[in-house]
């Protein structure tokens, strides 16, 4: 699989740099060479004309696995059907990773307030696959549909426990978002 230098938009806000550690487990990202996620949820303030990160975080392969797992499989079910549908619709591009773009509906990432980017990375790398991607609030709403009570209350766990930001973006910040895509 291609890889290329970590892309700074994927970088960590706080420190201008790659994810240092996992989010969960603590564990060194960089000097171990392994696999591992960075996602970034991402909030746009028109009258501002800001866009601003309310949540990031880079996760071991390990822990990420875990957190699937732990999720009820009727969630993660419905969440994969919904990827497995809506990538059969879409024209399987290869090529440049397009972040303009929501990989699930199309539609432009310019037009939601709300949005995320997915990122595959190994060491000081970033993987190329089906990572990287953007994710746009339209797409944000309707994988939120598919999800059980049990799992809104697992994601809001998750959220409790991790989420350390100012206490207005914990506002801004829905648990939904926080399925694992
Ligand atoms: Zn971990």
């Amino acid at each position: 699989m291609k890889e290329s230098n970590i892309d700074p938009r994927f970088y960590n806000s706080e420190t201008g740099k790659p994810f240092e550690t996992c989010l969960v487990c603590s564990a060194s990202l960089q000097e171990s060479g392994d696999d591992y996620f960075v996602e970034r949820i991402f909030r746009r303030v028109p009258n501002l004309g800001i866009t601003e990160a309310i949540f990031e975080y880079g996760m071991c392969m390990p822990c990420a696995e875990q957190m699937r797992k732990e999720l009820s499989e009727e969630s993660r079910k419905k969440v994969e059907h919904y990827f497995e549908q809506r990538l059969s619709e879409r024209d399987p591009e290869s090529g440049e990773p397009d972040m303009e773009i929501c990989l699930l509906t199309g539609t432009p990432i310019a037009d939601s307030i709300e949005f995320s980017y997915h990122v595959h990375c190994r060491g000081d790398r970033m993987v190329h696959s089906i990572f990287p991607y953007a994710v746009s609030e339209i797409a944000m709403e309707e994988i939120s549909t598919l999800l059980s009570d049990e799992t809104i209350d697992q994601l809001d766990d998750f959220k409790g426990k991790y989420f350390t930001g100012p206490p207005e973006y914990a506002d801004l910040l829905n648990p939904k978002r926080l399925i694992p895509l």
